[in-house]
């Protein structure tokens, strides 16, 4: 019998008010349908230790595909993959809720992709990572918030141990190598004493070695998107996990301060700076990397199968590093002007690699102050505003607008009323002669 116990208070104050709307509304569906539906993995475990869980993964013992085209809410998407039988909905207000259909799987050989068939919860919950994401709370009415859990994660979460499910875990899923680490550094749990002499053994094996390039990567990837990735990353040091991804990766005090610096500056930057376009865990990479010979850094772009335009960001943040040094630390550019122009030609994200690497306090500063201020500069008159005014569309109006923005820059215009008097002084009348009307 799974350990049960119930979590309606728990639900209620933990999750945000429109989660908790929806969930009652999927349960509610789900009845009416004679199916049960649970909140399952990652969700009950943040739940239970009272973090806000963004995602929302809903299993029903039915088919969830039979399930989601009974939604019928204004305005909500549902998409559907009829073949695994699972799919998500989005709401209106963009909430979403991925819902999958309770399902066994088999590994028919370490590293397969596993077979599927539909089964009960216990299986869908035992095929899980660790005992601590395998736990379900009902959303069904008759049974709301009952927490089911049949391989001990309560006891675990309480113990802030992470544990397998059984001795084969990592033998079939490699992945859960670095999922584990990660989780293990994110909530300050530690491996449970046989799961760690399991994760040694899949080392040795040499198992992590195999995985697929885009396995691994897409494992990096979201370990380097971590509020704070340090821990992890020298957890997976320590544990020598590195050295059997990457051998000959030489990780010293540099690399160390780098990956330091890059957290302290994400966060004052922040990661919804635009711009990174979810590239910033390569600023990490090329961190983790930078002490490294020339083979080993191309070995792991080639290893990671990144794209060509990440292999781009991660050589120009690596090869570029000392020219920049030189270019941004002399007195050639000094204006602000002249410092937007030229960081705007490379990625921001290796200006952030840049700006925590270098150890010259007057490159790091002029890179950060592009990043938190210069970057976003720009003037109160718009091209449209021109065009208003008289000037003809085309280059012309970008020419004007850039003029207008090093000016803003420098600080030598700060005003609506200081541009346009600017721009009357500086073009010449005539070129407003030809407004269109
Ligand atoms: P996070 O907060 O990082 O998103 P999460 O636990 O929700 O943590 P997901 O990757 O969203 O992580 O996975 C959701 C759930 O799916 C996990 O809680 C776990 O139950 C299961 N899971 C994910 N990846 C694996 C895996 N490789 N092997 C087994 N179970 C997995």
């Amino acid at each position: 019998m799974p350990w049960t116990d119930n979590l309606e208070h728990l639900l209620k104050e933990t999750l945000t008010p429109r989660q908790y709307e929806i969930l009652i509304y999927l349960g509610k569906e789900a009845q009416s349908l004679g199916m049960k539906a649970y909140i399952v993995g990652g969700i009950v475990r943040d739940i239970m230790l009272g973090r806000e869980s963004l995602d929302l993964d809903v299993v029903v013992e039915g088919n969830a595909v039979d399930f989601l085209k009974s939604i019928n809410q204004e305005g909500c998407h549902i998409s559907l993959h009829e073949r695994y039988k699972t799919g998500s909905l989005i709401f209106s207000d963009g909430m979403k809720v991925d819902v999958a259909t309770a399902r066994r799987e088999f590994y028919e050989y370490p590293l397969a992709q596993p077979r599927v068939s539909s089964d009960s919860l216990k299986h869908d919950l035992y095929r899980r990572d660790f005992t601590i994401n395998a736990m379900a709370v009902s959303i069904t009415p008759d049974s709301w918030g009952t927490l089911i859990d049949y391989f001990g994660g309560r006891r675990d979460l309480n113990k802030k141990t992470l544990k397998v499910l059984h001795n084969l875990s990592f033998v079939e899923d490699p992945t859960r190598v670095i999922r584990g680490i990660r989780l293990e550094q994110r909530l300050n749990f530690h491996l449970e004493d046989n799961t760690l002499r399991l994760l040694h053994s899949c080392l040795k094996g040499g198992l992590l070695a195999r995985l697929s390039g885009y396995r691994l990567r897409s494992e990096l990837e979201l370990t380097m998107q971590e509020k704070a990735p340090f821990p992890a990353l020298k957890r997976m040091a320590e544990l020598g996990v590195w050295d059997i991804l990457f051998p000959g990766l030489r990780i010293g005090k540099t690399a160390v301060r780098t990956i330091r610096r890059l957290s302290a500056f994400l966060a004052r930057i922040s990661r919804d700076f635009p711009d990174f376009r979810g590239y910033e865990w390569l600023a990490f990479l090329a961190a983790l990397a930078i002490e490294s010979h020339e083979t080993v850094q191309f070995a792991i772009l080639d290893r990671l199968s990144l794209a060509p335009r990440e292999r781009d960001i991660m050589v120009q943040s690596l090869d570029g590093l000392r020219a920049a040094e030189q270019d941004l630390g002399g007195r050639t550019l000094v204006k602000n002007s002249e410092i937007y122009g030229y960081l705007r030609e490379i990625s921001p994200v290796t200006a952030l690699f840049w700006s925590a690497a270098t150890e010259r306090w007057r490159v790091r500063r002029r890179i950060l102050s592009y990043l938190t201020r210069l970057y976003r500069t720009k003037s109160h008159l718009t091209g449209r505003d021109l065009i208003e005014m008289g000037y003809r569309g085309g280059p012309q109006i970008g020419e004007i607008l850039s003029q207008l923005r090093d000016r803003c820059l420098n600080e030598e215009l700060t005003t609506l009323e200081e541009e346009v008097a600017w721009i009357k002084n500086n073009f010449p009348l005539e070129l407003r002669q030809t407004k269109r009307h």
